[in-house]
């Protein structure tokens, strides 16, 4: 068994991995969690601050709901956190659209070698510049 002092209070308690926090503690944590969705639901445009101060909850633990993507601020408000690959800001997870679409072309590079299309649209385009040029 795997005893740990709680994050949070201090408290021993037997540890079953994940967030080193007590069940008094992560019930709390919880509770906060539905309050902050509540709020971000209901004001729209409040910055991270501004939802971290209202709700008594630190900045940080409000970004890691979000790259957890159990938060997400609504498409078309202004507030929300960096990519962590390009710094573009987003509303949800960890990555940019493009930044993913990269990430997941990357992947398919690795497993799968699928390089074909690009070269052929950089030779098309190449020749069409060619002929622009006469
Ligand atoms: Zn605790
Ligand atoms: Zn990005």
């Amino acid at each position: 068994m795997d005893v740990q002092n709680c994050r949070e209070c201090g408290r021993l308690f037997n540890y079953l991995g994940g967030q080193r926090l007590c069940p008094g503690c992560k019930a709390k944590l919880e509770d906060k969690f539905q309050k902050v969705k509540k709020y971000i639901y209901e004001n729209k445009d409040a910055s991270i601050s501004e939802v971290s101060e209202a709700n008594e909850v630190s900045t940080q633990q409000i970004k890691q709901w979000v790259r957890e993507e159990r938060l997400s601020f609504s498409k078309d408000s202004a507030v929300g956190i960096e990519c962590e690959s390009c710094g573009a800001m987003i509303h949800t997870g960890r990555f940019c659209d493009a930044c993913k679409k990269q990430l997941a072309a990357n992947l398919g590079a690795v497993y799968s070698k699928k390089t074909v299309e690009a070269p052929q649209r950089n030779s098309r385009e190449s020749a069409r510049m060619r002929f622009l040029d006469n």
